[in-house]
């Protein structure tokens, strides 16, 4: 059967930071589809010159696309044992989109992780956050403080370089804000239904204490089903 999450939350809430971990501790993948639009960008191929304006100025893609890069994505052989999305769904069309897709694959969706921060604390770490160019990794500058900058420090990638990434500039924050709340925080209410939607706070506490917590709602959810 498998864990089949959505972490949702506002930009900068630390989805990314939770589900790459949540990921590694239960061995299934995790799917942002910000990760796959900022690949596409790079690599420069025709989705990605579609959305390149729309990313950079903190809009949202298409939910079309948003769906059929999920869609594709998850019929890769890894997401069999289940899987977590990150940055999906992110308007209401994209949870219908997404029961679609989860009807044609038979699936049931299990959980969805809400972590609340509020809005100066979102500018707050968006400002100061850092990104390796290479493998992905996530940096703060507050938390980190022997970072220097430019440099991811996970021991085995010592060499790469971190970039400060084109929609965490502050005016830019404060539109992704702004979408959020318009489009992408209704899908709680769409959710608020299923009995799925649980809520974490994401903030007065480390990124370690956000993960415990994480990981207590996800038991106490797989003993409920066992019993
Ligand atoms: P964050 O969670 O920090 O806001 P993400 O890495 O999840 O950032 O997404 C970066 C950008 O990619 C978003 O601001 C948006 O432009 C685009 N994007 C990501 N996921 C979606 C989606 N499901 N639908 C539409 N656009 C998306």
């Amino acid at each position: 059967m498998g864990l089949h999450l959505i972490v949702f939350g506002g930009p900068g809430a630390g989805k990314g930071t939770q589900a790459i971990r949540l990921a590694r501790a239960r061995k299934i993948p995790h799917i942002s589809t910000g990760d796959i639009f900022r690949q596409h960008i790079e690599q420069g191929t025709a989705l990605g010159r579609q959305i390149q304006a729309d990313i950079t100025a903190g809009h949202l893609a298409q939910d079309e696309v948003a769906c059929a890069i999920v869609a594709q994505r998850l019929t890769e052989g890894d997401c069999r044992a289940g899987y977590i999305l990150d940055g999906f769904p992110r308007s209401v069309a994209q949870a219908q989109g997404f029961d679609e897709i989860l009807k044609h694959r038979g699936e049931e969706l299990d959980l969805v992780i809400n972590l609340q921060v509020d809005d100066e604390e979102i500018v707050a770490r968006l400002s100061s956050r850092r990104v390796c160019h290479s493998c992905g990794a996530i940096f703060n500058l507050r938390f980190n403080p022997v970072l220097d900058d430019d440099h991811c420090e996970a021991a085995e990638n010592g060499a790469h370089d971190l970039m400060h990434r084109p929609d965490d500039e502050e005016e830019t924050i404060r539109e992704r804000l702004r979408i959020y709340y318009k489009t992408s925080e209704p899908v709680l209410a769409y959710y608020a239904q299923s009995g799925k939607l649980r809520h974490v706070a994401g903030m007065g506490s480390t990124p370690d204490d956000v993960f415990h917590k994480i990981e207590s709602v996800i038991d106490a959810f797989e003993a409920a089903c066992l019993s």
